[in-house]
């Protein structure tokens, strides 16, 4: 028996993750997996019902359990409280250090049904298969940040950018492991002509890469990685990046595969793992069973496949994914002229359909 944390969050979280446990419910049946959900509170609903957006016992929930689902954090109401009491502040980033989940996961797979609804040419992105691994404990977003009056007039915000070498050998080393078992090609992404940090990132993962000759090490510059995703994105392999160059990055690959909303995560590196959908609460369709619920469905299989070790359930999720796409089932976000545009709960009604199915 596998605990299992759910935070459905704000906004959209709430639509798509009840679609996301009822296909793990199914696969579990399906299967003869054995789990147990735990519902908790974070963010808006936590903070008006205990006081805190991450609160104690929604902590202690996740420490306790085998696996947490998130759906997303960040809402209207949330924005107008101080900075401190912000989710993204005062709950994803504390929920990610207390886990110890240093490293972000994002697949981003081209699939073919899809290969239209993206913005981008079809010769430009057939044949897309890229692994991100985005460091998600440090850098910028944990640095000291401070605001100071100036004599001169006006105010000064200081945000501290920290890397130590424990932490990129421990993230590029998941990269190469996984680089192993795939194409063998790493690019390490920085911004090593301006930044510090950036140098000594650069210099770790050369050092690192003495112990896997077997991949093909290329180090790019931020800048650049933001131009050949779009320019050629078939050339990556696995790329492994710090946190705010991974954070911006992934989203602009989402386009790749389409939408934010076909786009899962895994955060990793501590005892317990943390999936999510790679997208935030999209306030502006939230509410109207309008959300694409594929990228947390497809979070869940890389539940099964990294934390439980259950091929069979993610595999048989995913290819219900793909047989749905490609019988011309789709979200208004991933909509093309003639297909049949569905809601969130059809969508995820039709992937347990299939995988009833199959
Ligand atoms: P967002 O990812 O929520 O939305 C960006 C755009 O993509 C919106 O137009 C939205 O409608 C669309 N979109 C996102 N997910 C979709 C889905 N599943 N189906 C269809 N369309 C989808 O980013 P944002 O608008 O910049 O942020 C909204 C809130 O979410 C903010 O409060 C932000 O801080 C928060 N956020 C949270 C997370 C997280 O919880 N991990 C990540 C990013 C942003």
């Amino acid at each position: 028996m596998y605990k299992i944390a759910v935070l459905a969050g704000d906004g959209i979280g709430r639509e798509i993750v009840p679609e996301a446990v009822s296909t793990l419910q199914l696969v579990a049946q399906k299967f003869n997996y054995s789990f147990e959900f735990q519902e908790a509170l974070v963010s808006e609903d936590a903070y008006e019902k205990l006081g805190h957006p991450l609160p104690a016992e929604t902590l202690k929930i996740c420490q306790e359990a085998n696996a947490v689902l998130l759906g997303a954090v960040g809402s209207p109401k949330m924005d107008t409280l101080p900075a401190e009491l912000r989710p993204e502040r005062a709950a994803l980033l504390p929920l990610r250090k207390e886990l110890g989940l240093f490293a972000n996961l994002r697949p981003i797979r081209v699939y073919d049904s899809l290969i239209t609804a993206s913005t981008l040419k079809t010769e430009v992105i057939k044949d897309v298969d890229i692994a991100v691994f985005r460091e998600l404990t440090g850098g910028l977003y944990f640095g000291a940040k401070k605001r100071e009056v100036l004599e001169s007039g006006g105010e000064q915000a200081i945000d501290t950018l920290v890397y130590n070498t424990e932490e990129i050998i421990r993230i590029a080393r998941l990269a190469f492991e996984a680089a192993r078992g795939r194409r063998k090609r790493l690019t390490s992404v920085d911004k090593a002509n301006v930044l510090e940090s950036s140098r000594l990132w650069r210099e770790t993962v050369t050092a690192l890469s003495k112990e896997y000759p077997d991949v093909e090490l290329t180090h790019m510059y931020v800048d650049n990685c933001a131009m050949q995703l779009v320019r050629w994105p078939a050339q990556f392999d696995v790329i492994v990046t710090e946190n705010m160059f991974g954070d911006i990055l992934t989203d602009q690959a989402s386009m790749l595969t389409g939408s934010l909303g076909m786009l899962p995560s895994a955060s990793i590196g501590g005892k317990v793992a943390l999936y999510e959908p790679a997208h935030g609460s999209a306030p502006d369709i939230a509410g109207q069973n309008l959300a694409n619920p594929l990228a947390t469905i497809l979070s869940i299989a890389l539940m099964l496949r990294f934390s439980f070790k259950y091929n069979e359930g993610a595999k048989i999720i995913e290819k219900a994914v793909y047989k749905v796409l490609k019988e011309g089932y789709r979200t208004a976000d991933i909509m093309s002229e003639g297909l049949n545009k569905v809601g969130t709960t059809q969508m995820g009604e039709l992937v347990r359909q299939t995988i009833q199915k199959l």
